[in-house]
């Protein structure tokens, strides 16, 4: 951080400004040019934020040099993580990281035990080795199916017996967070609530596994800022999923962000892995923009698959069936060894 005085600043300022850095066991380095003095501090950022040093008397401006999420940034850790799921609740555990590319599919909402079966089973044979499932689903409009709740919950269970694949589903309300990881081997934070600070934090806390999706209107900074919440509870078991940013464009759903995903490596070590299915909101687009991911370096797809698209209660527009998931599957055998990478 840096501290610019006022070209009037007198010597009196200055030591004040110094005095107060070291009240948080920082260090000051002052600078003297022709026109101004700036300070350069050293130490905890987060204890100098507090400080409030742009109110004090001739301190023109605070700049921030280093960035406001650290434990999620490459600075931190220069290594790249790999997030293991499913240890635990009797699934076979997963590693989302750099070694690997993660197929995780299943429907956009649970439905019925029937139709999370069928759908996980689908998802199976295409190699995914993670089940998505929603059973509480935040929709736009309201009257549209908001899922089934506990009995969701239930069923996603039911069916990681079955089928061995760990459990990804998102919980909407800071007050369900202990009733969702008593189910869910990985807690998803939807587009909408990726600035709900109370639920960041709630879910760090949890311990388990978190999917964090971007907000259609939030730059990548700010999708970090959001992991920084989860971490600062403790949890780096973050993987960040892109799923597409709101744009003028209006023939998808929104614009995937394919460059976020390297963007965001070059910033953190946090996992990042692609949702082709809502960013597009098209089933036709699913194949492509999963190929892109795969291009592009990310470490899995999040994908909506569902047995009977047509009577999905939700999203069947953008899930795949039948021939499109043996295509799917047949891409990922054929481009994923090539990208230097496992199916896993
Ligand atoms: C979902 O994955 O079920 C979902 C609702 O996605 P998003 O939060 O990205 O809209």
């Amino acid at each position: 951080m840096v501290v610019v005085m006022s070209p009037d600043a007198t010597p009196e300022q200055i030591e004040a400004v110094v005095s107060r850095v070291r009240t948080t066991g920082g260090e000051a380095f002052v600078s003297r040019g022709v026109q101004r003095t700036i300070i350069g501090l050293v130490g905890d950022v987060d204890h100098f934020r507090a400080l409030n040093l742009r109110s004090l008397p001739g301190v023109a401006d605070v700049i921030a040099i280093s960035t406001p999420y650290k434990l999620v940034s490459l600075d931190h850790q220069p290594v790249r993580s790999t997030v293991v799921v499913g240890t635990g609740t009797g699934a076979r555990p997963v590693m989302i990281g750099p070694d690997t590319f993660t197929l995780i599919a299943g429907p956009c909402a649970v439905e019925s035990l029937e139709q999370t079966l069928e759908a996980a089973e689908m998802a199976k044979a295409a190699g995914a080795t993670m089940l998505r499932g929603g059973a509480f689903k935040p929709r736009a409009a309201p009257r549209d199916f908001q899922g089934l709740g506990k009995v969701g919950l239930h069923i996603l269970a039911e069916v990681r017996e079955v089928t061995g694949l760990p459990v990804v589903t998102e919980v909407i309300d800071p007050g369900d967070v202990d009733l969702v990881t008593g189910y869910a081997d990985m807690l998803q934070v939807g587009a909408r609530n990726m600035q709900n600070t109370a639920l960041l934090q709630a879910v760090g806390r949890a311990g388990k596994p978190v999917l964090l999706k971007r907000g259609i209107q939030a730059t990548v900074d700010e999708w970090l800022m959001a992991a920084e919440y989860v971490a600062q509870r403790g949890n780096l078991d973050i993987v960040l999923c892109e799923r597409g940013i709101r744009t003028f464009e209006t023939a998808t759903a929104t614009t995937l962000d394919i460059a976020a995903v390297p963007v965001v490596q070059r910033l953190s070590h946090l996992p990042v892995i692609v949702d082709p299915s809502h960013s597009a909101g098209r089933r036709d687009l699913v194949l492509p923009l999963s190929r892109a991911a795969i291009a592009v370096g990310a470490d899995g797809i999040l994908v909506d698959v569902h047995p009977d698209p047509e009577a999905a209660l939700c999203d069947g527009p953008q899930s795949l069936a039948g021939a499109d998931v043996r295509e799917l599957a047949s891409t990922l055998r054929r481009l994923i060894p090539a990208s230097g990478r496992r199916l896993g």
